[in-house]
């Protein structure tokens, strides 16, 4: 495995494997690895000849006042992790490499981006969709690996790239969970020990929608009323949203059928946590 900073010599390796009938694979990741990271690189070293991830804590999608200096970083560590899942190229560039002098395009997901996270986070689905659009550009990838853990971004991403008419297919790879339900979350290392039990919640809510749809409830209000009652017995938590919504546009549905996407997002002590669960509802 080989760590690679410029951007001319990362998209000249995938062009002549391109060139060479290899099929290229493209993990974006902030670093702070952890099993869902893993998982994402182990799909991508599963179906494509040559696996790259891309490791860049992006400041462009970090707001003012966001965790931009705290975010948790080991490069060293990161570097073992995916070397044991076999991954061929870490592309980790520095900031003036992604961003130099002059730098003032922007690609801006109108709709899909200044609502739920992006109502919080103002600006912060702009910065993924440039970092993204740029990461597809200097790795030309045929494959690219989202967690479905960041249902926004990945449906951010998803029309970009077809807005755009990016060729490379957007991969969707499952949540991966703690053992007790907590979505993993580089984030997570914020989290005190009291923290990270109240954090059980969000997991915690999302199954009880899950039981509640599996038992025949369609009725998005009863579902989320029923989500919101967990979330005012910890008053700790400062509950964001529940969003029920579809999986494309994200708009809000009143019943539930075809593909639902129910979304919460929360701030927990130091860090903010989001988690979902799609359904597929009849
Ligand atoms: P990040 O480094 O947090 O920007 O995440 C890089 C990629 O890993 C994104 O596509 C995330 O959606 C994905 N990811 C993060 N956490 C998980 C998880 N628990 N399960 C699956 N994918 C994840």
């Amino acid at each position: 495995m080989e760590v690679v900073k410029e951007k001319a010599r990362i998209r000249r390796i995938v062009q002549e494997a391109f060139a060479a009938g290899r099929t290229v694979g493209l993990v974006p990741t902030m670093g702070y690895f952890h099993q869902g990271h893993l998982e994402l690189m182990r799909r991508a070293r599963a179906e494509c000849d040559l696996v790259v991830v891309s490791l860049f804590v992006n400041p462009t999608q970090f707001g003012p006042g966001e965790d931009l200096e705290a975010y948790p970083r080991d490069f060293e560590r990161d570097r073992g992790m995916a070397k044991s899942v076999g991954v061929d190229y870490i592309f980790n560039p520095e900031p003036a490499e992604m961003y130099p002098e002059g730098f003032s395009t922007q690609v801006e997901v109108e709709g899909l981006s200044d609502i739920l996270c992006g109502a919080i986070r103002p600006g912060h689905f702009r910065g993924v969709a440039t970092v993204v659009a740029k990461l597809f550009n200097i790795v030309p990838a045929q494959r690219a690996y989202f967690g479905q853990k960041d249902a926004q971004q990945l449906a951010v991403i998803r029309r970009m790239a077809a807005d755009l008419e990016f060729a490379v297919k957007v991969v969707a790879v499952g949540t991966v969970r703690e053992q007790d339900g907590l979505a993993m979350s580089s984030r997570n290392t914020y989290l005190t020990e009291r923290d990270r039990a109240d954090a059980l919640v969000l997991s915690r809510a999302l199954r009880t929608a899950a039981g509640m749809i599996e038992a025949g409830e369609r009725d998005a209000a009863v579902v989320s009323e029923a989500m919101q009652g967990l979330f005012d017995a910890l008053p700790s938590i400062n509950l964001e949203y529940i969003a029920i919504c579809d999986t494309i546009y994200l708009q809000p549905l009143e019943e539930l059928h075809g593909e639902v996407l129910i979304a919460v997002a929360a701030r927990v002590g130091k860090a903010r946590l989001i988690d979902n669960m799609v359904f597929e509802v009849e």
